[in-house]
């Protein structure tokens, strides 16, 4: 075997490379590719990446290993703006977690878990608290002005 055969490896994660050419792996090109679709700000797609050069393909909020391949599964790597609405700061999250926690910031969501919990294993009443960017997509009632 010759001395300088070298496996290239993704820039970001360390994977086989998508081609000797290629700079990413098959997962960070397509993340690449979303990011670069939904128009992240600068500031956001570097914080992915550090995230990505951290921790790999987990889930920010539970650390479960994300689902790269198939976008139909409740662990699929999707982005989530940890403050609703704010697209500087971007995180990793599974489709399930992400649907769960919509519309919350990460306090109001760990909040409101803790309430469930504590409601299902001790039968606590639950301290309803509705997060500050709670905006549901409803028509406007009859009499309602816009
Ligand atoms: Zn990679």
């Amino acid at each position: 075997m010759p001395e300088n055969v070298q496996t290239h490896k993704c820039i970001i994660c360390g994977r086989p490379a998508r081609t000797p050419n290629a700079e990413y792996c098959r997962y960070c090109y397509d993340i690449c590719m979303r990011m670069s679709w939904d128009r992240f700000p600068p500031e956001a797609i570097e914080s992915v990446w550090e995230y990505i050069r951290t921790y790999d393909y987990v889930c920010y909020y539970t650390k479960i290993p994300l689902d790269m391949d198939n976008p139909k599964s409740p662990w699929y790597c999707v982005f989530d703006h940890w403050i609703p609405g704010d697209p500087h700061r971007i995180v990793l999250t599974c489709a399930l977690v992400n649907d769960m926690k919509t519309e919350q910031t990460e306090d109001e969501f760990w909040y409101n878990i803790f309430q469930l919990a504590d409601y299902k294993r001790l039968g606590k009443p639950i301290n309803m608290k509705a997060p500050a960017g709670w905006c549901r997509l409803l028509p406007p009632l009859e009499n309602e002005s816009i």
